[in-house]
């Protein structure tokens, strides 16, 4: 099945942004059964003022911290927002919608598999796994090497270091130990 009209609402009046959304959800709508997900998942893409230099932030709805009982095993993968920043647009917007959409198709079982050696890197590197899925590694690979560490995993192939470990990322975004050299 083929999910083709996007199943979420945008706010907040930022062509540039909007258009962005509507070419990363046709770039999700190709793989259908995370475009299926996503849509349950995924309820509104807000273009909003945030911090500068912040691009984008997946915002569950729960749990919220101050209801302790809105957590629950039905609504850990979802729903929630994407906020985007109207602030400030990266070079790559549809990428960084795509990162975003990342974080919200992110399962425990994704954080798992990453074996990365923190919470961190197995989030940061399991959205970007799907945003390469979805639009390409070439095209991820061209985006995150202009962005800084702490807002992105690393890039497959590349060797990173972290708390005096080293580690190789292969192309399925998992970490391996490694060498220094
Ligand atoms: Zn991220």
């Amino acid at each position: 099945m083929k999910v083709v009209s996007i199943p979420f609402r945008f706010k907040g009046r930022h062509p540039v942004w909007k258009s962005a959304v509507g070419e990363a959800w046709a770039t999700v709508s190709r793989f259908s059964e995370d475009a299926l997900r996503l849509s349950r998942i995924v309820r509104n893409v807000c273009a909003v003022r945030m911090a500068p230099g912040d691009v984008g932030e997946w915002r569950p709805w729960y749990p919220n911290p101050t209801d302790p009982s809105q957590v629950s095993e039905d609504n850990k993968d979802g729903p929630g927002d994407i906020w985007l920043n109207r602030m400030s647009v990266c070079s790559d917007p549809v990428m960084a919608v795509l990162h975003e959409m990342g974080h919200a198709a992110t399962t425990e079982e994704d954080i798992y598999q990453r074996h990365a050696p923190t919470e961190g890197w197995a989030s940061e590197s399991s959205a970007d796994y799907y945003a390469a899925k979805w639009a390409g590694l070439d095209r991820l690979r061209k985006r995150n090497s202009s962005r800084d560490h702490e807002h992105h995993g690393g890039i497959p192939g590349q060797k990173v270091l972290i708390y005096d470990h080293w580690y190789n990322i292969d192309e399925r975004f998992v970490f391996h130990p490694s060498e220094p050299h």
